[in-house]
């Protein structure tokens, strides 16, 4: 074994936005706190690539201005964030129909109005439901009977051919599962959240996020490319054989490696996703805005360029399509048969930039979920990540101040 670091009070591992967000919180409270991440930069699920002049995320997500930990941690400005238009867009066989808060995008309302989306029946189910879940305190919503998502829109009051033509397709880009399985708590924050706030990218792509964590951190408290390898009595044991002591070691890695480093902790399933980047001589939509299928051969489609114009070199636009699981050929050929009909146009002339695959993208959230659980595992040793809390970034951030929060007290103990 070579020689052991400096000791340091609390040691997280992974460069995440979980363990950014413990080792901000803990810096802020005067413990010294080092972090170690395995890979050359921060951010994990949420990096962002320059590939050929576009800025190519790992993985097509958005960001939510309304989370609360966004609110509390982030100076927006800064991000230089990008909107979507709100609401989104319905491809069907009969066409697209917009969805969109009319109180927020007034020129809506007469497609809302026209029938064409749904009946008036549904429309006032919807409207109740919006209401309630955007007006009432979140910890009303908290405490409510978790069920399923598909139960709790039967429980409002919305028709199945409703659900099938909007939310269907909308919540699997959300959960990445299209069986409408997902925890219904989760699924009533998350509509508030979209409801409340802002759907994003920040111009530097999604890598910003946790970029403008990491500034936050003590100069030197980030080690990148040092893979931990165990836990030890004292602290950890890198990868290339140095011990790094520490009075407290909070596990913040994905699902994997995490149940390596500590195999007591229970993690759930987690949930695939492959994101295609297609480039365009020119937007096949012209509107930064995203766009589901009814028929469900993709979760989502947008044109990134249309939102973050230096996403893209100019005279070029660059389109993100997902879909669940993983990719390869022959469903690449079939998604350009969706994406021509869904766009109305040819897409035999776009070129593949690249394709992403995250195996483990976000955990499965079946009922009843509970949205924050402790992250002590055993004295000094703690766990955090999207996977203790919900499938998020609000979710990963909230676990992540748990941690620092339960570290605090057991150090001040
Ligand atoms: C394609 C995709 C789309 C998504 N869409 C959205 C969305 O629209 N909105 C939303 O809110 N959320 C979305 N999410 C979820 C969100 O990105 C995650 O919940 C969040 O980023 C998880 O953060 P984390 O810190 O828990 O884990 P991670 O980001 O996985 O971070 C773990 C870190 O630990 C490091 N690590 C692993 N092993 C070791 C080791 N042995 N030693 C040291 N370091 C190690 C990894 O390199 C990584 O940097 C999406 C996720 C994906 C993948």
């Amino acid at each position: 074994m070579s020689s052991a670091l400096d000791a340091t009070d609390v040691l997280v591992v992974g460069a995440g936005v979980a363990g950014l967000a413990c080792a901000r919180d803990l810096a802020a409270a005067g413990v010294s706190v080092r972090v170690v991440e395995a890979s050359d930069a921060v951010g994990g699920r949420m990096r962002s690539d320059r590939i050929d002049g576009f800025v190519v995320d790992r993985g097509f997500q958005v960001f939510n201005t309304a989370y609360p930990q966004v609110r509390r941690r982030f100076d927006l400005k800064e991000l230089r964030l990008r909107p979507f238009t709100p609401g989104f867009l319905v491809h069907t066989p009969n066409g697209r129909l917009t969805f969109c808060d009319p109180t927020r995008r007034p020129r809506t309302l007469p497609d809302l109005l026209s029938g064409r989306l749904a009946g008036p029946r549904d429309l006032a189910a919807l409207g109740l439901l919006s209401a309630r879940d955007m007006l009432l305190p979140p910890g009303r919503l908290k405490r409510r009977p978790d069920t399923t998502a598909r139960t709790a829109f039967a429980d409002a009051g919305i028709s199945e051919e409703f659900v099938e033509r909007l939310f269907r397709p909308f919540v699997a880009g959300v959960f990445l599962e299209d069986e409408l399985e997902t925890s219904s708590r989760v699924f009533h924050l998350v509509w508030r959240s979209m409801l409340r706030g802002t759907i994003c990218l920040p111009t530097g792509g999604i890598g910003s996020v946790p970029r403008a964590l990491a500034a936050g951190l003590p100069a030197g408290a980030l080690r990148l490319e040092t893979p931990v390898a165990g836990l030890t009595d004292h602290g950890v044991l890198t990868a290339g054989g140095v011990e790094i002591p520490a009075r407290a070691v909070v596990v913040a890695t994905d699902p994997g490696p995490a149940a390596a480093l500590l195999p007591e902790v229970v993690l759930p399933d987690y949930r695939t996703v492959t994101t295609y980047y297609h480039v365009a001589a020119r937007s096949p939509l012209g509107e930064p805005t995203l766009l589901v299928d009814v028929g469900r051969r993709f979760l989502n489609t947008c044109v990134l360029s249309d939102v973050v114009p230096s996403y893209a070199p100019p005279g070029r636009a660059l389109i993100a399509t997902s879909v669940i699981g993983r990719g390869g050929q022959a469903r690449e050929r079939e998604l350009r048969a969706a994406l021509a009909e869904a766009y109305g146009t040819g897409t035999d002339g776009w070129d593949l930039l690249t394709a992403r695959t995250i195996e483990d993208a976000l955990p499965v959230m079946p009922p009843p979920h509970p949205l924050t659980r402790t992250t002590r595992v055993a004295p000094g040793r703690y766990v955090c990540g999207d996977h203790r809390a919900t499938g998020s970034v609000q979710g990963a951030m909230a676990s992540g101040a748990r941690a620092a929060r339960e570290v605090l007290g057991d150090l001040r103990r």
